[in-house]
């Protein structure tokens, strides 16, 4: 029987029966994986703490036939500020949603862990950021562990890395590029119309992009943000995160429907 000792947090939960759950879990080592929690939605299960969406959580799993099941469980950090906040509750839902997407089972996902686990824990622990702020980061730092990296050095087709002219990004080809470039790029008229996305960018969103994509996956949230650049820098990660994975979420529709109808907290 294959057994296995791991950590994993709780990505996405499917109810199958009155007490009965389909888990993912998404851990550093193994990736994702599915579990069976079967009885762990029950109040009298000891395994219901550690099996909550949101829950981090150490674990012995076993395999029978296709699912393993839960051995024993123990329960590191609930994130449990986050179920009372609307606003909170659905970004870290589209948190999940996008790490379930984007990890793979049986592969190392430390990075793409790491950068869920910092994500939550700003939303749920009133790091006195915005949560706009975190969604952004996440969006853009989540784009770049998945391989979208964009180079933001300079322009991607002159050089030059004078940036205080007006500079966009490129979203599909994942570069910077000048107002002086963009025009010419624009004039020739025979690229591909699908990789036209350009997002003209502020020094302060610069700034913001840049830090996100390298600072230390434990710092990558610890930069300011004027008030009135925070949509637009949040507009900026979300539409190359958007952009490069080629998908929508749900929970993104309903967190913006949230934002649009009033929810901004600044
Ligand atoms: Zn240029």
């Amino acid at each position: 029987m294959e057994e296995l000792e791991t950590k994993g947090l709780v990505i996405s939960e499917v109810r199958t029966g009155e007490a009965d759950k389909i888990l993912t879990l998404l851990t550093a080592e193994h990736g994702k994986i599915t579990v069976s929690g079967k009885g762990v939605a029950s109040l009298k299960s000891r395994h219901m703490p550690a099996t909550q969406l949101f829950s981090y959580s150490s674990f012995n799993l076993k395999k029978t036939k296709k699912y393993f099941y839960i051995a024993d469980s123990d329960l590191i950090e609930p994130f449990f500020d986050i179920r009372y906040d609307v606003n909170k509750l659905s970004l870290a839902n589209y948190i999940c949603e996008v790490v379930d997407y984007l990890a793979v089972e049986e592969m190392g996902e430390e990075d793409l862990l790491r950068l869920a686990l910092n994500s939550l824990f700003a939303l749920a622990n009133r790091s006195g950021l915005p949560d706009e702020q975190i969604k952004a980061a996440f969006e853009m730092r989540a784009a770049s562990v998945s391989g979208f990296e964009p180079n933001l050095d300079k322009c991607g087709e002159c050089g030059d890395d004078e940036t205080d002219g007006l500079i966009y990004l490129d979203v599909m080809n994942g570069r910077l590029i000048c107002g002086n470039c963009l025009r010419t790029v624009r004039g020739a008229g025979d690229e591909d119309r699908t990789a036209r996305i350009y997002l003209a960018l502020s020094p302060s969103v610069l700034e913001a992009v840049r830090f996100t994509v390298h600072a230390p996956i434990e710092r990558f949230l610890s930069f300011q943000i004027e008030a009135d650049e925070l949509r637009p820098f949040s507009v900026v990660c979300e539409k190359y995160l958007l952009s490069h994975i080629e998908h929508g979420f749900r929970s993104l529709d309903y967190y913006n429907s949230l934002i649009r109808n009033g929810n901004f907290d600044e």
